[in-house]
């Protein structure tokens, strides 16, 4: 099959025929229809993260089943389904108690070292991003990184329901549950900041200030439910200007969704006294975010690291599919443009640029 493959880090993605194996007991196969291009592929692409290479990146696909392993019981084949990157054992404590982004034992699922690789090229094992490697024609995956959905959702919508949703929609209900009323802060307007933008709008916040340096992620950022936006490029005094449209010292949640320490440090300033502040950026290794002693001591703030936005794959993504289905949830606006797995390259670069929210690889 043919896969956008990583081979070293720095260098453009290259098509390349993968070779993919059977489906053991719990996998299944899927043929990939649509594939989204997210952030953390591309800083996995620029950055070296320790990934083993050749690597086939892409972790929001959406395919078609195609073949089930023996033991397979929770999809069959025709059934429309989203990758789920979210490893998880489902036997562990924190699985069990509801938090299987939190897995300590996701390797349950992969196949031990030592057995057949999945894929391969000449006999040299490609690795599979996220567990997912949605950039290919097809996916071989364990059961658990699949989730139905309904067959009325079209695929490049689907895909997005893949990370950028959920992450973003999952850190405003599952981990920071704003209530109707609370006010809210979102640094960053890309695919995952429309959606904690949209998740905001969803739980009824009073006030949604979305921050971005871009106008056109403002205008979007109108478009899934701010109620109002700062260019933090021309506005010289964010903190000032926050504190203004909130009241009452700064906004009950403040959302990094950048992955940058002073945009970060930024948003614990925008927390007003008893809020919470929420890094959903992947932060570089070794850098820090702090919560001064007055933060905790007068401030009674809390700062929260998360991933994924605590989703419970196979409760969120059906559920955020319904509400589009019923015309509440904006998947629509998020996908700026579709493109062919030859242009993916062409497409980081736009997506690198800031100039769009999500291109969508689709498949014929
Ligand atoms: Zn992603
Ligand atoms: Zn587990």
């Amino acid at each position: 099959m043919k896969a956008a493959v990583m081979t070293e880090v720095g260098k453009p993605l290259e098509i390349l025929d993968v070779d993919i194996d059977d489906p053991q007991s719990r996998e299944v196969v899927v043929s990939v229809k649509a594939s989204g291009l997210c952030h953390s592929d591309l800083h996995t692409l620029k950055t070296d993260f320790g990934w083993p290479v050749p690597l086939v990146l892409g972790h929001e696909a959406a395919g078609v089943v195609e073949e089930v392993g023996s033991l397979v019981t929770s999809v069959k084949v025709g059934d429309r389904v989203v990758g789920n990157l979210i490893s998880s054992c489902g036997e562990c404590s924190r699985c069990r108690q509801g938090y299987p982004t939190m897995c300590s034992n996701p390797d349950a699922i992969r196949r031990p070292a030592g057995d057949r690789p999945r894929y391969s090229m000449n006999g040299e094992t490609v690795t599979q991003i996220g567990d997912i490697g949605g950039f290919a024609e097809k996916i071989l995956v364990h059961e658990r990184n699949v989730v139905k959905v309904d067959d009325a959702v079209p695929f490049d919508r689907a895909a997005l329901l893949g990370c950028g949703v959920i992450t973003g929609i999952g850190a405003v209900k599952n981990v920071a549950k704003v209530q109707l009323g609370d006010t809210v802060a979102v640094i960053g307007c890309g695919g995952v900041g429309l959606n904690t933008v949209q998740g905001a709008a969803l739980a009824g916040a009073r006030r949604i200030i979305a921050i971005d340096l871009q106008p056109t992620k403002l205008d979007l950022a109108r478009r899934f439910g701010a109620t109002d936006v700062i260019n933090s490029g021309t506005e010289d005094d964010v903190v000032g200007r926050v504190r203004e449209i909130a009241s009452e010292g700064g906004v009950d949640h403040a959302f990094e969704v950048i992955g940058l320490e002073a945009t970060a440090q930024l948003a614990v300033e925008l927390t007003r006294v008893g809020g919470g502040t929420y890094v959903i950026g992947k932060v570089k290794p070794g850098s820090g975010v702090q919560l001064s002693a007055d933060d905790l001591l007068r401030g009674h703030k809390k700062l929260k690291g998360l991933f994924m936005g605590y989703t419970i794959a196979d409760l969120d993504i059906p559920l955020y599919a319904d509400l589009y289905q019923q015309g509440r949830l904006n998947l629509d606006d998020l996908v700026s443009e579709t493109i062919s797995l030859d242009q993916i390259n062409e497409g980081y670069e736009k997506l690198e640029s800031g100039e769009i929210a999500r291109s969508v690889v689709v498949f014929d």
